[in-house]
């Protein structure tokens, strides 16, 4: 096999190291086994005869099975009331008392089989040389760990300023010298955007831990693209990349991996001193975690090297358990107490998510012990929440048995921080139909809402979603000139959780407010309120309606944040929306005068600002003294602005006055000369203004003629 040579050595195994100047120096080609090393471990592979279909008494006791016998689990089904389990003696004495009943999987078992010799005669058309990187036959849809380094590297080559790669130290082959990876972190946050005091919040996802499970890191690569290539131009994606964090571990076990995506049903890692030379080798990484390990007698890990779930010889033993403690760690400070009850404070940021397939469930700690967690109905909550979007079962991370040192323990056990399990789809070889189809698009809103709600995931989970936010006219196009005001439209939800497994308590929505371009909860955010579209903020669900003051916007791309609060005091997750204001000013309304407008309750109103009314004092009718009254509406914090320019003979006067006819400002220039009069509306509703035209008592020349009017705001 092919040494890796590191293009930047770390001065210390552990050391975080960002390397992402030297991207280009990573191994280009597949690290596959050589063929006569793979022939054998398939046929192996196709020598495992303990495969049962486990039929169990009712869907509950399936989920819990699920749980608690994950690294038994090969396939599901659901219809037929089974689910097809690799076993030994002891696993089916653990099964039985639930009532589960087995049958030899022949069928299953020859399937596998036919699938594997297809395996074998690709791998030997190949030969033993190490040919380009494959992609997975059969699914295609799924990049091999190269493809998912290289889609990363693209998307960091083409917006360098987005993200980094930081090294989190080197997966069990590599520490050996034997090929292997180092264990990439893709790091992604808007560097032009600098970091507060604390730093930014931090999303951080690992996936792939557990070899055989196809659909775990093109999810997260999915993710990576919709954050990378949405900065920019989608609203949500570029305030996350600006103010929040998202470090993805894509592969946490590339060297199982490589093993899977030759089509073994590969989970541990390929640590081959445990279980040597066998395709059963490895540590089980997700019980290998250091919080709680080995913590319940034996039940929830094994002690059997050959085991499916070997917890290894020791807390943290494996490297990459090593490299992914010492990252969250740098990650994280520490909010929770170390007593098992001790709850972190409820404003704890960060949430770390470890993505498996399969079994559709959500879960949350403890996962060795069926008693809550201190932090248990925050988390719940959240978990209601993405279960809301992937349509699984959310449930706390204990089956028929406890499991113990798993990946929540870092996170969650250590430091505080809410941390979930995201068992995705049906199957570990997914099919590409259901991966496109039901899991992508299920997923991606869970992991877009965690991005959004990383700064307060205790918190901010409870509160409503704001949805279909949108502003009308030509916001997202070439946009609105300054000072026009743009109708907004949402809706706000406090009900969108998953209540398949219990309820979530949920509230009518009680506000809901938008800023301009600083968010809500930064110092200087400027919140105007959004009202209900049906007069009232009374239900769950309501739709919004307000209009955006554009007044004093800058041309260019503006952001509108938009949140709602319900009656309980919670504020929900942000939803943003770009609003795009034109370097051209605004175009008047061009009017005529019309007559008879002599006196302030016979006005001629002025329907929207600016506006330029072309009018004519006195003589078009023959009428002596001919005055001119005109209504307008001036926007809250705005100042009137009213411009009279007469004929060269001619001496008109203007005049501003309140709806309560008190006069606010009054010009009276001479023959020929412009005169310019202003009021403010200090208020913060809409006010109604008077502007009076006349001529000027007492002066010589002519009283009568065309002028023009210029009203502004
Ligand atoms: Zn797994």
């Amino acid at each position: 096999m092919k040494t890796i040579t590191p293009c930047r050595a770390r001065p210390l195994a552990l050391t975080l190291a960002v390397v992402a100047a030297c991207a280009a120096h990573w191994p280009a080609a597949a690290q596959h086994l050589h063929g006569p090393e793979l022939h054998n471990l398939l046929e192996q592979e196709k020598q495992t005869q303990n495969v049962y279909r486990a039929y169990y008494p009712s869907a509950e006791i399936a989920r819990k099975a699920a749980i608690s016998f994950h690294g038994q689990l090969l396939e599901s089904d659901f219809k037929r009331g089974f689910l097809v389990m690799e076993l030994d003696a002891a696993d089916m004495d653990r099964l039985r008392p639930f009532g589960f009943r087995f049958e030899l999987a022949t069928d299953y078992i020859e399937l596998r089989n036919r699938r594997l010799t297809l395996m074998q005669i690709l791998q030997a058309k190949r030969g033993t040389a190490e040919a380009q990187p494959l992609s997975i036959p059969g699914y295609a849809c799924y990049e091999t760990v190269e493809e998912t380094f290289a889609a990363a590297d693209a998307l960091l080559a083409a917006r360098p300023t987005l993200g980094s790669w930081v090294d989190a130290g080197d997966s069990w082959l590599k520490t050996q010298g034997t090929g292997g990876y180092d264990l990439r972190v893709l790091k992604l946050s808007n560097s032009a955007v600098p970091a507060p005091a604390g730093g930014k919040p931090k999303l951080f996802i690992n996936s792939a831990i557990h070899a055989r499970e196809y659909t775990t890191a093109p999810l997260v690569l999915e993710f990576a693209r919709w954050l990378v290539n949405g900065h920019g131009n989608n609203a949500d994606a570029t305030w996350i990349m600006d103010h929040h964090e998202v470090h993805l571990m894509l592969h946490a076990n590339p060297d199982g991996r490589k093993r899977a995506e030759t089509g073994l049903s590969w989970r541990k890692n390929v640590n081959n001193a445990h279980c040597a030379n066998t395709n059963t080798r490895g540590v089980d990484l997700n019980r290998n975690f250091t919080f709680g390990w080995n913590s319940t007698g034996g039940e929830g890990s094994s002690g059997s090297a050959c085991s499916l779930t070997y917890r290894g010889p020791s807390a943290g033993s494996e490297p990459e358990i090593q490299a992914i403690q010492n990252y969250v760690r740098s990650l994280w400070p520490d909010r929770r107490g170390p007593a098992v009850t001790d709850a972190a404070p409820a404003d704890t940021s960060g949430i770390h998510m470890d993505i498996h397939s399969y079994s559709q469930l959500v879960l949350w700690p403890w996962g060795n012990t069926a008693t809550p967690a201190p932090n248990g109905p925050a988390l719940q909550t959240l978990g209601r929440k993405f279960a809301f979007f992937n349509g699984y079962t959310p449930t706390q991370s204990i089956g028929l048995y406890p499991t113990d040192g798993t990946s929540d323990g870092i996170s969650y056990g250590e430091l505080g921080v809410a941390a979930y399990t995201i068992e995705l789809g049906t199957s570990f070889f997914q099919s590409c139909a259901s991966y496109e189809s039901t899991i992508k698009p299920g997923n991606l809103p869970a992991l877009i809402y965690a991005a959004k709600v990383v700064r307060t995931p205790y918190i901010t989970p409870a509160g409503p979603d704001v949805t279909a936010l949108a502003l009308a006219g030509d916001a997202s196009g070439v946009g609105v000139a300054a000072g026009t005001p743009v109708a907004l439209s949402g809706s706000a939800s406090d009900a969108r959780f998953n209540n398949s497994n219990g309820v979530e308590g949920t509230q009518a929505i009680a506000a809901a407010e938008y800023t301009i371009n600083t968010p809500p909860w930064e110092a200087g955010a400027v919140p105007r309120a959004l009202s209900a579209a049906d007069g009232s903020f009374n239900s769950e669900t309501e739709t919004l309606a307000g209009s955006v003051d554009t007044a004093g916007l800058a041309p260019g791309r503006h952001t509108v944040y938009v949140r709602a609060r319900d009656a309980s005091g919670a504020w929900g997750a942000v939803t943003a929306v770009f609003l795009n204001i034109s370097d051209t000013p605004p175009l008047p309304l061009v009017l005529a005068e019309v007559e008879p407008n002599d006196n302030f309750s016979q006005p001629q109103v002025v329907p929207s600002l600016p506006a330029q009314v072309n009018a004519n004092m006195g003589s078009a009718r023959g009428e002596v003294r001919d005055r001119d009254f005109f209504a307008v509406t001036v926007a809250p914090g705005r100042t009137l602005s009213a411009t009279l320019t007469p004929g060269p003979e001619s001496d008109f006067n203007l005049e501003i006055y309140d709806a309560a006819l008190a006069l606010l400002a009054r010009s009276t220039q001479g023959v020929g000369r412009v005169d310019l009069a202003t009021a403010s509306n200090t208020s913060g509703a809409p006010v109604l203004m008077y502007v009076r035209v006349y001529f000027a008592r007492g002066v010589t020349g002519p009283v009568n003629g065309d002028y023009r009017l210029d009203l502004a705001q």
